[in-house]
């Protein structure tokens, strides 16, 4: 005989989100509101300190922003200020499991691991990092005045989830799989990305919804960046994933809303 209250398998796929129920939804909400509620106004995602005291993570030294240097005319000069040349500022070094930060960003993909001590559950929305709950919140109450009822299906993974994961990946799909990051390569470890549904669906259904389109489209004005385009697989290392949001801060999202299809790597020139 079949017990009742046997768990369900957990999906193959790394970012194949789990539909939830959206009473579920508004109960965890509802909780992260409260944990929100004490947690505003300890972020400064410039210095990448999350507020969340004793994390690993306020560990990670920010590097200075790599501003272009403006030779500043002599005062009184005669000839005409010189159209100033920018002189990018050389990437930072990257050390093999550290945090690599470059112009305040945390940069997590398959060439830049970071060890398991750098990764800590958020206390906002689903484990996000206070800063990016707080602008998911923003983008959640907006989406909701379009008729949008967006929820997250994946925020905060553990070390160990994303080593279970990326192993069932491999098993199924191959070494080269497009799907599932290794453990420490994954975005979501860092409490930085979330997997987005809507009461429309989830996954390329919820890419395919009018919410999803919504989401696509203004996700920028909120720090937001869809992380994995369409046509850039080879550069990301992943398929498409139309739900899989990276937050990274207003002040650098200008370039994405210009041109939807960039990638993170793109934008920081980096690989
Ligand atoms: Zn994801």
């Amino acid at each position: 005989m079949r017990r009742k209250s046997q768990t369900p398998r957990r999906a193959w796929v790394e970012d194949e989100p789990l539909a939830r129920s959206p009473k579920r939804a508004f109960g965890v909400i509802a909780a992260s509101l409260v944990l929100l509620g004490g947690t505003l106004g300890a972020v400064s995602v410039g210095s990448f300190e999350f507020g969340a005291v004793g994390s690993p993570a306020t560990q990670a030294r920010a590097l200075p922003a790599r501003t272009p240097s403006v030779a500043q005319p002599s005062a009184g000069s005669p000839s005409p200020t010189p159209t100033p040349t920018p002189t990018p500022t050389p990437l930072p070094e990257y050390v093999e499991g550290e945090p690599y930060i470059v112009n305040g960003i945390w940069l997590i993909n398959r060439t830049h691991t970071v060890d398991e001590k750098y990764l800590v559950e958020g206390p906002g929305t689903d484990g996000l990092q206070a800063e990016a709950s707080k602008y998911y919140e923003k983008m959640r109450a907006a989406a909701a005045k379009q008729g949008h009822y967006i929820y997250i299906s994946m925020g905060y993974r553990s070390f160990e989830e994303q080593t279970e994961i990326y192993a069932r990946n491999v098993r199924a799909l191959g070494k080269n799989q497009k799907a599932a990051a290794p453990p420490g390569a994954s975005e979501h470890s860092a409490g930085l990305a979330a997997d987005i549904c809507s009461q429309e669906g989830c996954g390329n259904n919820f890419g395919a919804s009018e919410s999803g389109k919504w989401v696509a489209k203004n996700a920028w004005k909120y720090g937001f960046i869809l992380r994995y385009p369409k046509t850039k697989t080879e550069i990301t290392g992943y398929q498409y994933e139309p739900w899989h949001f990276r937050y990274i801060g207003r002040e650098h999202t200008a370039a994405f809303h210009e041109d939807p299809e960039l990638t993170l790597e793109e934008y920081l020139g980096v690989e």
